[in-house]
């Protein structure tokens, strides 16, 4: 865990001005909350009940406004003679008794019978005096000394809550734009490292798997830095601030609580446990629901065809079913050992605080506990619950995002392919196969010493069953695999092993006609230019001396038509067009065409074999061809069985050999 934060931190380390200000502003917003307890501590014990406290007689020498007239005499709090006078409240009411009551008197039980007050202390003892009830204007005037001083407080306590909103405010937006600024970071890291990974990645990992990577997991990123600030940090803050506010009250019930810490560990301990279990089975069902839908989707001509639609949405009606019943565990799990437990447990502490309060009350003499006292402790065991409550209702989503951002790390951290780029001269053209051995899985070679030799600006054929391993051989040549130690042999170019370049300086002198060309979105001019320098003007006789003209003419904004991803706004022939261009803008020394599978019209097959013709000047070009009209020209044609080359020759020998090439050739001139 402390890994994957360590590498999170790469990215927040960006944004330290940010986190300074995020975090100081979080001091402060907990720093308000200690203060707001202890203020309404104050209104409450110092001035709303401090009226129970001794009022002593005085004599009104100046106008002090502290001092109180009643029955023509003057009475005051803060000076202390040896006679005055008592107010309690009782059901309500106040009543006024001309003596000093003693304190733990006034605190004792009162009952109130004809003008009489009988006040029974812890131990006991009774005490009787005469009662007179007070008007209301008379008990607002002996309130009257607390007034300002209550302003005061009650201010301060506005005030403080308008500071509270104002940096919270503040905590949260510095956290917010922290989070899009690394997320934003991430995912071009991402990017850019996909463009680096070895194509090994590609086979393990599907396409939408990729993509879903780079827009969710990087979410995970997200949420696990708000966790750490809100959970972690925050709620530490919390909590400390809310036992310096305990301490300060009461040091010895705070180290009580200290009791709860063991136990909640042991129960989130319990709690983790069950959840993964469940967790497990949850993620289990969802990607076989994923998996469902992606067969749906991509199935659904099919589908439709043979009229298995009812089927179809009841397997996908039972899968959604038992999805559901998991998640549901999931959240009973939540509600029975997790937030609500939490809930109890706060309860029950907080009940005992009132007992212990209440009993100390009783038993210690000369210690008061005041109502402004269990409020504060309430109020700050509180802040210890809730994070401790939020823990348990985002531990879940916590393992979520640390498997999430450990996950997009190994795409930004994977193993590259190095992106170093230097110039190498031009190669002449001349390949070497020497008994290559090659298998993508250990233990099924799908090239079994394969050995051969292309000579400079030669158009050579490959040719063979499907599954022979053509393409595996062109992968190996345009180096999206290289040979590994389970590997046998080596491939030259101009007698140099062609894996001493880095792979990106070699690429550049190979290119490439795949058998649905790729296009992007961009212009026609930006999808043949496609990283070369050539101008507009030079992109357009290139188009023209491939068999373009007809396209150029045809679309309405010539070379600056706009070209849907995937170009589906242009035919297959348009599109080898345009990578044929492609070709000829980036000049390769060798050019690999892997030819289409499926019948193309013979039109399509015209212009591909005029726009060949052109290409194959000065260039070593290999064809791996499915319709062999493409390479009865061919200087060489290649034939692969099952991982082995039997044959070699140009188109005539290989016929009078009368072997697996003249089959082929016989099947498709039937036809
Ligand atoms: P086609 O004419 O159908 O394009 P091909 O001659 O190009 O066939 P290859 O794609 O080279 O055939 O595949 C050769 C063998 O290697 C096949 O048996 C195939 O199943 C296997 N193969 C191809 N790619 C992989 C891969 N990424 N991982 C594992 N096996 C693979
Ligand atoms: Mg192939």
């Amino acid at each position: 865990m402390f890994k994957t934060i360590k590498k999170v931190w790469r990215y927040i380390s960006k944004y330290k001005k940010l986190l300074v200000i995020s975090i100081s502003t979080m001091l402060i917003v907990q720093l308000l909350n200690l203060a707001s307890p202890l203020i309404v501590k104050a209104i409450m014990d110092d001035y709303l009940v401090a009226i129970e406290k001794p009022w002593y007689e005085t004599e009104v020498t100046v106008d002090s406004k502290d001092a109180v007239s009643f029955n023509g005499k003057y009475y005051i709090q803060n000076t202390v003679s040896d006679s005055g006078a008592t107010i309690v409240i009782y059901k309500a009411s106040y009543y006024f008794i001309e003596d000093l009551v003693p304190s733990d008197f006034v605190k004792g039980n009162k009952t109130i019978n004809d003008g009489k007050i009988t006040f029974t202390n812890q131990e006991g003892s009774v005490l009787v005096f005469d009662a007179v009830k007070l008007t209301s204007k008379e008990t607002r005037n002996f309130y009257e000394p607390f007034i300002n001083p209550l302003t005061v407080l009650l201010i301060l306590l506005a005030l403080r809550l308008f500071l509270q909103i104002i940096f919270t405010y503040i905590q949260r937006i510095t956290t917010a734009s922290i989070n899009v600024n690394i997320v934003r970071d991430a995912r071009v890291d991402a990017v850019t490292s996909l463009q680096q990974l070895p194509m090994s990645y590609f086979e393990e990992e599907p396409a939408g798997k990729i993509a879903n990577r780079i827009i969710h997991d990087v979410g995970g990123m997200m949420g696990l830095f708000s966790t750490i600030m809100n959970l972690m940090l925050n709620a530490s803050l919390s909590i400390i601030f809310a036992y310096v506010g305990m301490f300060y009250l009461d040091p010895k019930l705070a180290i009580w609580t200290f009791i709860i810490f063991p136990l909640v560990y042991f129960w989130l301990k319990l709690f983790v446990r069950n959840l993964n279990l469940i967790a497990v089975k949850v993620n289990e069902q969802r990607s076989l629901i994923t998996a469902n839908l992606n067969e749906i989707i991509n199935g659904i001509g099919i589908l439709q065809v043979f009229n298995y639609e009812e089927e179809t949405t009841s397997n996908f009606n039972a899968l959604s079913k038992s999805y559901m019943n998991e998640q549901l565990k999931e959240n009973k799990l939540h509600l029975g050992l997790g937030w609500n437990m939490i809930r109890l447990i706060g309860s029950l502490v907080t009940s005992f605080v009132v007992l212990y309060f209440g009993n100390g009350y009783l038993t210690i003499v000369g210690f008061t506990v005041t109502a402004g006292t269990i409020y504060a402790y309430n109020t700050y065991l509180s802040a210890i619950f809730e994070p401790v409550g939020i823990l348990f209702r985002e531990i879940g989503n916590l393992q979520h995002s640390l498997v999430r951002t450990e996950r997009i790390f190994k795409l930004i951290d994977g193993d590259k392919e190095s992106s170093e780029k230097y110039d190498i001269a031009p190669y002449q053209g001349n390949i070497k196969f020497d008994d290559v051995w090659f298998s993508y899985v250990k233990g099924h070679p799908v090239l079994k010493g394969v050995s051969f030799e292309i000579k400079a600006n030669s158009m050579v054929g490959i040719v063979g069953h499907t599954g022979s391993g053509k393409s595996t051989l062109m992968n190996l040549l345009l180096r999206f695999y290289d040979l590994k130690d389970i590997d046998r042999g080596n491939i030259f170019i101009d007698d140099k092993d062609i894996t001493t370049e880095s792979i990106r300086s070699y690429r550049k002198h190979i290119g490439i006609i795949l058998q649905d060309p790729v296009m992007f979105s961009g212009t026609l001019y930006d999808n043949v230019k496609f990283g070369s320098n050539i101008t507009k003007e030079e992109a357009i006789k290139i188009v023209k001396s491939v068999g373009g003209a007809n396209l150029l003419d045809k679309l309405e904004h010539g070379i600056d038509e706009p070209i849907n991803r995937k170009g589906s706004n242009l035919s297959i022939g348009e599109r080898q067009i345009i990578s044929f261009a492609r070709v000829i803008a980036h000049d390769p020394r060798i050019l690999i065409m892997d030819e289409a599978t499926a019948n193309i019209d013979t039109e399509t097959e015209t212009i591909i074999q005029n726009a060949l013709d052109k290409v194959k000047k000065n260039r070593t070009v290999i064809i791996i061809a499915h319709r062999l009209s493409t390479i009865k020209n061919a200087n060489k044609i290649i034939v692969l069985e099952k991982g082995l080359k039997v044959e070699e020759g140009n188109h005539e020998e290989l016929v009078a050999r009368d072997g697996v090439y003249a089959n082929i050739y016989r099947s498709q001139v039937k036809k």
